[in-house]
């Protein structure tokens, strides 16, 4: 119950200074239990909106950068959707109460901990069965699954990479973090307006952990 209170609490607040305008975002964010994608030892701040370390040396973003992520995908029922560094798993379980039942939600993790922690999470949450989560290097996206309407990339990638370009639809966005691990970080909109053009548009400084992979860091 007091969970219940503190989760109504936060999300009442991210709506009053604008990170929430939606109201499918504002169900999920009320919907799902964050408590049950934070590990034991944070249980207590599971409705601070502050971002908090996960096995593997990895984080659960904080629930303000949750609703800025979900926002830039301008998601819609029905939609196929790609996290790529998917961690927790908690974005995941947003996204399909927004897309619902006809839409399909991916998400691929590249850190073994961290992909058996959130497997842990999303069964908990009853997520698991509702979702695809793989263990895999997501800087190539996931390419048997492809294409996909919208990807977010939650994790800091040197610059776009060509696959993920690639794998999402024409008329498609990728919300994308881009930039240095040391330096500048930034979340980007791109828009698929053709096969090979897209619309970009930063949408601030953030700060997560770097991409690994073929495509991420060294
Ligand atoms: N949205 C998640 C964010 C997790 S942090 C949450 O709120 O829980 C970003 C994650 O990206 C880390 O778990 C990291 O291990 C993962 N990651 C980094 N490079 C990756 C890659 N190439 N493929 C898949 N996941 C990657």
């Amino acid at each position: 119950m007091e969970f219940e209170l503190q989760k109504k609490e936060l999300v009442e607040r991210l709506e009053r200074v604008g990170y929430i305008k939606d109201t499918a975002i504002k169900s999920a964010m009320l919907k799902v239990k964050r408590e049950l994608f934070v590990p034991k030892e944070y249980f207590t701040e599971a409705y601070t909106d502050t971002p908090l370390p996960i096995p593997g040396n990895a984080t659960i973003s904080a629930p303000h950068m949750h609703a800025i992520s979900l926002s830039s995908l301008k998601l819609n029922p029905g939609e196929k959707v790609l996290e790529v560094g998917a961690g927790s798993g908690i974005l995941l379980a947003y996204i399909k109460e927004i897309v619902g039942e006809k839409g399909k939600v991916f998400g691929i993790e590249i850190e073994k901990a961290t992909y058996e922690y959130g497997k842990n999470c999303l069964q908990k949450a009853s997520y698991w069965k509702k979702v695809k989560y793989v263990l895999g290097d997501g800087s190539q996206g996931l390419k048997q699954y492809a294409p996909f309407d919208k990807i977010l990339v939650s994790a800091g990638c040197p610059k776009l990479p060509k696959p993920i370009k690639d794998q999402v639809k024409v008329g498609g966005i990728i919300a994308a973090v881009i930039g240095s691990p040391q330096g500048r970080q930034d979340f980007i909109y791109f828009e698929k307006i053709s096969e090979s053009k897209f619309k970009t548009k930063n949408l601030g400084g953030v700060i997560f952990v770097p991409l690994r992979g073929k495509f991420g860091w060294k």
